[in-house]
């Protein structure tokens, strides 16, 4: 177990960065070893500090290739093990993640920019994707029917081969855990690549795959950028399926790089730019605490760096100023005076989110929180830090209310009826999530089911039951994730029909 002060003295002693290694067939090669031979490497840097504090090879196609090699090889016999013993194999990951959770947590808050709380929180949920998927297997049924007397049919399910499971830099643990654990517990084998931007907490696991006992070559972790090494991984014909949480450009990238493999399943989670409806009804004094404080985390926790993020406010006409007045005041005080927001994943990013924020100005929004440029600490001078930034008086064909801008920036606009409301919450090319802060029970359910959302948070943000479907509608993505919906990703079902 290290503390953060350690991991930090870790980082400062090596004169070089920490390198980092591909884990494939059940070790970690070596860097001079020809399955990782990259002539390339990538270099991740502290959010917070700005420093450098690893390099990871890229991937170069040819040792793609070879991990792969690795997960076929291992397919055959880990499809047939019994579900008893994966589910053992996976109780023991969750178990060891458990007893290390706060080394976990501690380097995901240095590679990604959260702070540490946030960090354990997702460790925790990391945590459960395995817990849950290995109980999961051992109480699944499947569907029998009699036709008319003459056959009796039923569903036959088999794990569906090797995947590519791609994951994004915002949670980096929690949602490539929320890939590998299904598809080992569905008999799956993998090939798993991590964002180039947050590497550390998947080269961790591979550890903790080797203690847990999971054979060689059931999960293998492979580093690497987009172009050189997911594109490879994706459009290799002995991949079966993708599994794939990132940005929409990414997933139409991945749509057109396997386009021609029919059978190959794909689920794609992609971005989201969603709305949180605020009506008068949510600003009475019993609940207005409660309306604000679900608004600023939606808006604000982990950085805004949640696809799920509600970064476009609308709010009924007659309580608006309350609420921009109530809502600053708050976010000021939990996220701002109190230093609940980390630093933002990259310098790159941190740069993107900058030129929002020089566009609002230029087209004089009203910043009620935040400026352009944002005001530093010297301390926070050399590292990816963005303040909260509340804007108001935003043009509705403004590229920062469209435009996914994935950090801690949020816009309030007013609507006048419940008609109007609706119309802007599904004025947007995405479809992920959407926030309904309301008393009126009808209302919740007549505004909810007209949202054009895979997901609707009535009075609450984030709340998930892992056997929910999750994912989004239009540019969102396609496929759902979560219990029997992830069976459906990592299965391939035949029917039988026996005569009676
Ligand atoms: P990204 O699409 O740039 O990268 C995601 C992953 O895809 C990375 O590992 C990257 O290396 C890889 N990649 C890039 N190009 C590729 C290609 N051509 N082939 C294969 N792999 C490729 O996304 P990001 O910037 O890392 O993450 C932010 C985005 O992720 C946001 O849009 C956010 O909304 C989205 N996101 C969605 C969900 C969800 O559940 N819907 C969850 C978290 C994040």
């Amino acid at each position: 177990c290290v503390t953060l002060d350690e991991a930090r003295s870790l980082i400062d002693s090596t004169s070089s960065p920490l390198s980092l290694q591909n884990f494939v067939g059940g070790q970690y090669i070596a860097p001079h070893d020809s399955l990782t031979s990259s002539s390339q490497h990538i270099t991740s840097f502290e959010p917070k500090t700005g420093r450098p504090i690893y390099t990871l090879p890229c991937t170069e196609p040819h040792a793609v290739e070879a991990a792969i090699k690795a997960a076929k090889a291992a397919f055959p016999s880990w499809s047939k093990t019994a579900r008893a013993e994966r589910s053992a194999i996976l109780r023991k990951v969750s178990e060891l993640l458990q007893q290390n959770r706060e080394v976990f947590a501690i380097w995901e808050s240095i590679d990604q920019g959260k702070t540490l709380d946030r960090a354990r929180v997702e460790v925790d949920r990391a945590i459960s994707n395995f817990s849950y998927f290995s109980t999961f297997i051992l109480h699944e049924q499947t569907a029998a029917r009699m036709v008319d007397g003459v056959a009796l049919t039923y569903e036959h399910r088999s794990p569906a081969g090797v995947f590519a499971l791609i994951s994004p830099w915002n949670m980096p643990l929690y949602l490539l855990t929320w890939k590998i654990a299904p598809c080992l517990a569905f008999g799956c084998t993998a090939v798993a690549k991590p964002s180039e931007v947050t590497s550390m907490t998947a080269f961790l696991l591979g550890d903790i795959f080797q203690k847990a006992g999971v054979p060689p070559g059931v999960i293998n972790i492979i580093f690497g950028d987009g172009a050189t090494t997911g594109a490879a991984l994706v459009a290799s014909p002995l991949i079966n399926g993708v599994s794939f949480t990132g940005g929409t450009q990414t997933g139409i990238a991945i749509r057109r790089l396997t386009a021609h493999q029919i059978g190959k399943h794909l689920s794609l989670e992609l971005g989201g730019k969603n709305p949180t409806l605020v009506f008068a009804d949510s600003m009475v004094p019993s609940v207005r605490e409660r309306t604000i404080r679900v608004a600023a985390m939606a808006a604000f926790e982990n950085q805004g760096e949640i696809c799920l993020c509600g970064s476009r406010i609308y709010v009924e006409k007659s309580v608006y100023n309350d609420f921009v007045r109530d809502f600053t005041a708050y976010v000021r005080e939990k996220y701002v005076l109190k230093q609940t927001v980390g630093a933002v994943a990259s310098l790159q990013h941190c740069d993107k989110i900058r030129r929002y924020l020089e566009l609002a100005a230029e087209q004089k929004a009203t910043f009620h929180l935040g400026g352009a440029p944002p005001t530093l600490n010297e301390d926070e001078a050399q590292g990816y830090w963005i303040e909260p930034t509340i804007l108001t008086d935003v043009a509705k064909n403004s590229a920062i209310q469209i435009d996914e801008i994935f950090g801690p920036v949020v816009t309030i606009t007013p609507f006048d009826n419940e008609q109007e409301a609706i119309q802007l919450a599904n004025d947007s090319e995405y479809g992920l999530a959407a926030i309904l802060l309301t008393t009126d029970g009808a209302r919740m359910r007549r505004v909810g089911e007209q949202l054009e959302a895979g997901l609707v948070w009535v009075n609450c943000w984030l709340v998930r039951e892992l056997g929910t479907p999750f994912g989004g509608m239009k540019n969102s993505g396609t496929g759902r994730e979560g219990g029997e919906h992830s069976r459906d990703v990592f299965t391939v079902v035949r029917t039988l029909h026996l005569p009676a």
